[in-house]
């Protein structure tokens, strides 16, 4: 069997920013920094409110749609939540799970990050899944156990053929907004962990076809570096997302 040569993903995250109208100038401004650069996927992630301007400024181009987390239930009374299948009709494709924002500041666990990761696989939503160590985690030496123990969870359950609607973005939680970002080397070699978790769990077939972005203050100037890196196929862009001459940079950066 031929294996899928991994292309590379560069997913803006907007969090809490930008109301519909802001959203729309944005996605338009993107869309004209980047237009005519199709050697890597770009997908913006953006507040559900957001969802309906975007989708039409964005509509015939190559930018997919994303959003920033997901119900695991199909419907019912769970107020103030959305599904996969909302989220699918208005036209998104992607969709963020597990950031660690939400497990920080949102009792999200490793439990209901598995449930809504599968949620969006069984509604035909790619799940970009958020792992990676907090500081003290690291300063302790177990990244690695950290990062492998997310990893597992998060894909308890989902069969092999889910695998190329799956993303892992490598997130260290100490560089996430701070401006501190992981070396090339520290952010490879986590991504290569996690790879050889995929590897384990799935085959090798399945590990060399895996997407796993980093993300943790990638910006401008250091995007180059780390997307050189092995086992780095992309980021998850938060900040720099905002400011399109910077993801510009960063999509550049990404041209395979
Ligand atoms: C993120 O939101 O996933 C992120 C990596 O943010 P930033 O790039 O701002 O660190």
């Amino acid at each position: 069997m031929s294996v899928r040569k991994r292309r590379k993903v560069i997913a803006g995250n907007w969090k809490m920013n930008m109301t519909p109208s802001s959203a729309k100038e944005l996605a338009k401004n993107i869309y004209e920094q980047i237009k005519g650069k199709r050697g890597c996927d770009v997908v913006i992630c953006v507040p559900f409110v957001d969802i309906p301007a975007v989708a039409q400024a964005v509509k015939g181009t190559m930018i997919k749609l994303g959003a920033q987390n997901v119900h695991y239930e199909e419907k019912g009374a769970y107020t103030g939540e959305v599904s996969a299948e909302m989220l699918k009709e208005c036209g998104v494709q992607y969709v963020i799970v597990g950031h660690s924002e939400r497990r920080q500041y949102f009792g999200e666990t490793d439990e209901t990050v598995n449930k809504r990761a599968k949620a969006a696989l069984n509604a035909g939503l790619t799940a970009i899944i958020c792992v990676g160590e907090q500081l003290w985690e690291r300063e302790c030496g177990i990244t690695a156990e950290v990062v492998s123990r997310q990893t597992k969870l998060a894909l308890y359950d989902v069969p092999e053929e889910q695998l190329a609607h799956v993303i892992i973005a490598y997130e260290p939680v100490w560089a996430i907004g701070t401006g501190k970002t992981a070396t090339n080397e520290q952010a490879d070699e986590v991504c290569g962990i996690i790879r050889s978790v995929i590897a384990d769990k799935y085959g090798k077939q399945a590990a060399k076809q895996m997407i796993v972005q980093y993300g943790g203050s990638m910006n401008a100037k250091n995007a180059e570096g780390l997307l050189a890196m092995e086992n780095i196929d992309g980021g998850l862009i938060g900040g720099a997302s905002l400011k399109p001459a910077d993801f510009a940079v960063i999509v550049n950066a990404a041209q395979q």
